[in-house]
């Protein structure tokens, strides 16, 4: 048997963690252990879209705590009919299934999309498309959908039924259609893969696809949804819907949280006994859901995420012209923004973090920017300034090398 020493951690070694911790957070910011402020443009990676410590989630988790925290699915669980109910009348959506993470959302898509062909007298349609670049989890069916080899590797036979194409190739998924295709599974803009949108054009051409094909639609909004993009959810601006839809992160704001939404139609095969959860959709994560979505699911606030976003993604435009040398480019929808690094993209996420920022790297060498979506104009150029700070450093190390 390969033994290690030990080490002074009793955890996995799976994350390359940053040497820095934090004790408290308010607003976009964090404080860590030595006391340092830190501009939060990760947000947990998408997740505290409301920011650290908002008043209002404080209030809804500390009230649930004190009246009841668990009970079984067995059971009849309000919070969960008010926020199935508040989901579906914002989407596509008739039916909701509530998870803890994203990746169990996933789960339940492609559980739903294959269940839907098996009690509509096609078992065999169970392959889903898939896109290059993708990510949708880090469980055995959602490593094999995402189809990245650093993921896969080690981990015995691929769960089986994905096949993945180029990224936005329609002609490509139009030849991998098949008689055992189930469904097309796409974000629709790639977070990990590095901030890359799908054109509207590209989401409008996959729905007649499956249309055609009598195919289910599936989009993975779990980076991308939740008003991130300035509307709800990301699909909306290609004015499509899809027939199913998996989301999480920002949902909890913190709280573990996800969900998959699909039409009644689409979910007919997920009846009594197919699916469970012992603790998705906890009396405490709604109580949490409920307060986000009071917030988020309103027009004036998601019209504020989309001018923020413009703003950012200007003055980080601007940035990128002072410093063509390190910096390609930049894309992405609202408070959804990547910095293309031209090298090393974990080079300038380190040097943001030097100056107080946190950004988080992506696929292609992206600095992806994901800050709360309650950041103000100026934290906006608070943010840039650092951004700027740290380009500079690392063009004076690049040119003292
Ligand atoms: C984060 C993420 C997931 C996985 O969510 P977990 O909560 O980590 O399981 C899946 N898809 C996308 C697009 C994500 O960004």
């Amino acid at each position: 048997m390969p033994g290690a020493a030990k080490t002074d951690s009793p955890l996995y070694s799976t994350y390359a963690r940053a040497p820095l911790g934090f004790v408290r957070g308010e607003g976009v910011w964090l404080e860590s252990t030595d006391g340092r402020r830190y501009l939060d443009c990760m947000g947990g990676i998408a997740v505290n879209a409301l920011g650290h410590a908002h008043p209002k989630l404080v209030e809804a988790l500390k009230q649930q705590a004190d009246m009841l925290w668990h009970v079984s699915n067995i059971f009849q669980i309000p919070g969960q009919e008010e926020l199935g109910k508040r989901l579906t009348d914002a989407s596509f959506a008739d039916r909701v299934f509530f998870t803890n993470s994203g990746a169990e959302a996933l789960e339940c898509a492609i559980k739903t999309a294959r269940r839907y062909h098996f009690v509509h007298d096609a078992p065999e349609r169970h392959r889903i498309i898939t896109f290059e670049g993708a990510f949708h989890g880090r469980t055995l069916a959602t490593i094999a959908a995402g189809g990245q080899e650093k993921y896969l590797e080690g981990f015995g036979p691929r769960v089986e039924g994905f096949d993945q194409v180029p990224f936005a190739d329609h002609e490509a998924v139009k030849a991998a259609i098949g008689p055992e295709t189930a469904a097309i599974l796409i974000e629709p803009i790639q977070g990990e893969g590095g901030i890359k949108p799908v054109p509207n054009e590209c989401l409008r051409g996959l729905r007649e696809l499956c249309d055609e094909h009598g195919l289910l639609l599936i989009l993975d909004e779990i980076q991308c949804g939740m008003g991130r993009t300035g509307k709800l959810f990301a699909h909306q601006w290609a004015g499509i819907a899809p027939d199913i839809m998996a989301i999480a992160k920002a949902i909890g704001g913190g709280f573990p949280l996800g969900a998959c939404l699909a039409t009644e139609e689409a979910a007919s095969g997920m009846t009594a006994g197919t699916h469970g959860s012992t603790f998705g959709g906890n009396p405490l994560a709604m109580a949490v859901g409920n307060a986000v979505m009071d917030i988020i699911d309103d027009e004036d606030f998601l019209k504020t995420v989309a001018d923020r976003g413009l703003l950012l993604k200007q003055e980080l435009a601007a940035v990128a012209d002072a410093h063509p040398d390190l910096v390609a480019g930049i894309r992405g929808e609202g408070l959804m923004i990547g910095v293309q690094c031209h090298k090393s993209n974990t080079d300038l996420v380190a040097a943001a973090r030097d100056e107080g920022l946190l950004t988080v790297p992506a696929g292609e060498n992206v600095v992806r920017f994901l800050p709360p979506l309650i950041i103000s104009e100026d934290e906006i150029g608070d943010a840039v300034d650092r951004l700027d700070r740290a380009l500079a450093n690392l063009s004076g190390n690049v040119a003292a090398a």
